[in-house]
């Protein structure tokens, strides 16, 4: 191996250190740091990613990855050297000043956002709103190419290649079939009976349940770690270090399937090759792809009836007093309930993505200054009502409810529908190579995971998620997958 390259390893591998020492904290104050601790903790992370800044703007790093650029690499190190050029190219292009004020913005910006919601008062996060808003504009002004609109700029960030024109497309597409299948299933007037999976779930049970869950769909404790916080996440320090968190309520199915989903994510990461590891391109390619994972798992094969045949038996006996008289059908049919809410993150399988519909059409006009901060209740409200026949009734239950916003997140949100829709289109094809539901009745989660491992996890960010998905099932996105896919289930659900 070259002397350059060597060079080059040592220092991607000091700031790949400090990226692993920040996820550490970050992991750590969602978990079980104290809460005094914020403040001091927040100063040694501010000095790390300093020092990470430093590194990854130096001058020599650039050279040596220029100098790689001519040099013949095997596969990996040319995603290793692909994802570094991106990583690096990203901070060398903003002003350095600003991007700091710009940090310690976003840093104060949740609780500021916290209190508004707090205080149901959208106008104390506003100026806040607006500051973040004008900062991203102008660095995607920094970043983008020639002619490339700002909001194009600011959704490459989460999923490469997917621009308005692409994402006008598939939103479009959305709107057309689901927003009449939803008003068509409120008009059968059929609520399904839900209650019982409300109510004296023990929480050492429940996380009896999660355990069992997470582990049986293929999470591997030896190399992972489960806890508990307030949002469930996932990270990864690298492929032998991944950990997920849940949150217990008094619905036993929020914290199930929200197991099943980070369990999705984490999969997905234990399952990067040992060579790239711990390297730039040692993590999942894409916002979306990584979200096609998780909701592969939570929605595809979690709320598939012939996944709970074997599973079912093992939920009655965990809590007997209530779900021994329900039956798997009743079940079935209520956790795939649908039930247009105001809040996104309790949304069923067919609505989610009309609230992110709801998100992308606002960033779009918002970003073009065609609308203003202060008119984002409003328009919310109103596209709510447009979409999924509610308005809410409070900021709190509409606009203020996502934190994305304040921590600089514009441009986020479409990577989780495109999410939904590669999974549904990676399903649809793995349906023509196996019997699908015959590997969940049998309990061979196994092999539908190695499939994933062998064509996605494995190859990290060496490959987008175009490449995976086209390589994969043979074709380019295909959103029309997902329509048919949520059309089939929830006709035959609601019959209609
Ligand atoms: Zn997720």
């Amino acid at each position: 191996m070259s002397k350059t390259w060597e060079e080059l390893k040592e220092r991607l591998a000091e700031a790949r250190a400090l990226e692993e020492a920040m996820i550490l904290f970050e992991w750590d104050n969602e978990t079980l740091a104290p809460p005094a601790a914020m403040d001091q903790t927040a100063r040694t992370v501010e000095r790390l990613s300093g020092t990470y800044f430093k590194l990854m703007t130096d001058k020599r790093l650039g050279e040596l990855l220029d100098a790689c650029e001519s040099q013949s690499l095997d596969e990996d190190q040319q995603a290793i050297l692909r994802a570094a050029k991106k990583k690096r190219e990203e901070l060398v292009k903003l002003p350095k000043e600003e991007y700091e004020t710009y940090t310690g913005l976003t840093a104060r910006a949740s609780s500021v956002w916290a209190k508004a919601r707090e205080a149901e008062d959208f106008s104390q996060f506003a100026p806040v709103l607006e500051e973040i808003l004008s900062y991203k504009k102008k660095f995607a002004a920094c970043k983008a190419k020639e002619g490339q609109e700002l909001y194009d700029v600011m959704l490459d960030d989460f999923e490469e290649g997917f621009s308005m024109e692409k994402l006008d497309r598939f939103f479009d597409l959305l709107k057309q079939e689901l927003v009449p299948l939803l008003r068509k299933i409120r008009e059968t007037g059929e609520r399904i009976p839900a209650g019982f999976l409300k109510g004296d779930y023990p929480e050492e049970k429940q996380e009896e349940l999660a355990r069992f869950l997470a582990e049986y769909v293929g999470f591997d404790f030896d190399r992972g770690v489960m806890a508990v916080s307030a949002h469930p996440f996932t990270t990864a320090l690298h492929n032998h270090d991944v950990r997920l968190t849940t949150h217990y309520d008094s619905w036993v199915d929020h914290s199930l399937f929200s197991v099943i989903h980070e369990s999705g994510h984490g999969i997905y990461e234990q399952g990067i090759s040992d060579s790239l590891s711990q390297t730039a391109a040692g993590e999942g390619t894409s916002m979306g792809m990584h979200e096609s994972q998780s909701r592969f798992f939570e929605n595809m094969i979690g709320r598939n009836r012939a996944f709970w045949e074997p599973v079912y038996p093992k939920l009655q006996e965990l809590f007997p007093s209530q779900l021994k008289d329900v039956s798997l059908e009743d079940f079935y049919r209520a956790i795939n309930r649908v039930e247009p809410g105001p809040i996104r993150i309790e949304a069923d399988e067919l609505t989610y993505s009309l609230h992110i519909m709801v998100r992308y059409e606002l960033e779009k006009v918002l970003v073009a200054g065609e609308i203003s901060v202060q008119e984002l209740p409003e328009r919310w409200a109103e596209k709510y009502e447009e979409y999924l026949g509610i308005r809410p009734e409070t900021v709190s239950q509409g606009v203020l409810q996502d934190i994305h916003w304040s921590q600089g997140s514009i441009g986020y949100f479409p990577s989780y529908a495109l999410g939904s829709a590669f999974a549904a289109q990676i399903y649809a094809h793995m349906e023509t190579e196996m019997d699908m539901e015959g590997l969940m009745r049998a309990g061979r989660l196994e092999v539908i995971r190695d499939y994933l491992r062998e064509r996605i996890h494995r190859y990290g960010k060496g490959k987008d998620s175009r490449t995976l998905l086209k390589e994969m099932t043979g074709k380019e996105f295909e959103p029309a997958c997902y329509v048919e896919y949520l059309k089939k289930k929830f006709g035959r659900i609601y019959g209609v």
